[in-house]
C-alpha cells in the first residue's frame, strides 16, 4: 500500500504520518526529515540540500527522486509518504519508478488548511533540537519553556519556520504543490480532509478515509 499525504507546510503532515504509519503498519518516509537528518550529520547529501531547505525552496527533483527510490524496498511496498512528491515532475517520475516495481499510488490524502492558519501554526511551531519532538507555543507548549518534555533537549525554532521563509514556502506550495492535488484528483486517488481542528480529530478523519479505501479494495 502506497499512501501519500499532501498539504501545505504546517498542515500537520508529519504529525499525522507518525500516528497513521504506526496504526496501519506502514513505513513513514518523510523527505523533510531525511534532509534535516542528513544536514545535521553533515553528509554530502545534507550539504547539497542545506541552502534550499534553509531558504524554503525545493531541493532539485533529481536529488529527491533518487533519494526516495533508494529508500524503498519493492519486496515490502508499504509506505506512507509525507512531503513527497512535491511537484508534478516528482509525481511523474515517482509513478514511473513505482510502475517499474509493479506498483502504483493507492491513495493521496490532501490535508487542506486556510493560509492564515498555516502561517499561525508554522511561526509558533518549535522542535526539540535533540529528538525532533514537535511543540507549538500556542496549542502545545513544552511544560518548561525551551525544554523538551521527552528528552530535556533544547526546544528551538526551525530555520525555515521564520516569517520570511514561511512566506516563501507558501508560495512554493501554491505554485508547485497545489497542481499535484489536481493531478491526483484526475487520477481518481485523491481524498480531501479538513486539517483544521485538534490533531486527534484530524487523525480520525484520515483513518476513516484509509479504512474506506481498504474496504473498497477488499470488495474488488
Ligand atoms: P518539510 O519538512 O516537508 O516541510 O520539508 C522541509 C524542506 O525540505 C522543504 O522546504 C524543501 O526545502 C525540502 N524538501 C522536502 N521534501 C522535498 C521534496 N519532495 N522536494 C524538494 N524539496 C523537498
Amino acid at each position: 500500500m502506497i499512501i501519500i499525504l499532501v498539504g501545505a507546510p504546517g498542515s500537520g503532515k508529519g504529525t499525522q504520518a507518525k500516528q497513521l504509519s504506526e496504526r496501519y503498519g506502514l513505513a513513514h518516509l518523510s523527505t523533510g526529515d531525511i534532509f534535516r537528518g542528513e544536514m545535521a550529520a553533515k553528509t554530502a547529501l545534507g550539504e547539497k540540500a542545506a541552502a534550499y531547505v534553509k531558504s524554503g525552496q525545493l531541493v532539485p527533483d533529481n536529488i529527491v527522486t533518487e533519494m526516495v527510490a533508494g529508500r524503498m524496498d519493492p519486496a515490502s511496498p508499504k509506505y506512507l509518504l509525507d512531503g513527497f512528491p512535491r511537484n508534478l515532475e516528482q509525481a511523474h517520475s515517482f509513478s514511473k519508478d513505482l510502475a517499474s516495481m509493479g506498483l502504483a499510488v493507492d491513495l493521496v490524502v490532501y490535508l487542506s488548511l486556510p493560509e492564515a492558519e498555516v502561517v499561525k501554526r508554522l511561526t509558533s511551531r518549535r522542535v526539540c533540537a535533540k529528538c525532533g519532538e514537535v511543540f507549538n507555543l500556542l496549542s502545545m507548549p513544552p511544560k518548561a519553556p525551551g525544554k523538551c518534555d521527552k528528552c530535556g533537549g533544547a526546544v528551538v525554532q526551525r530555520d525555515d519556520d521564520t516569517q520570511a521563509t514561511v512566506t516563501r514556502r507558501l508560495l512554493v506550495f501554491r505554485d508547485l504543490t497545489e497542481p499535484l492535488v489536481a493531478y491526483y484528483r484526475a487520477e481518481g486517488v485523491l481524498r480531501q480532509v479538513d486539517a483544521a481542528g485538534a490533531m486527534d480529530d484530524v487523525t480520525k478523519k484520515v483513518a476513516a478515509v484509509i479504512d474506506g479505501h481498504l474496504a473498497e479494495t477488499k470488495k474488488k
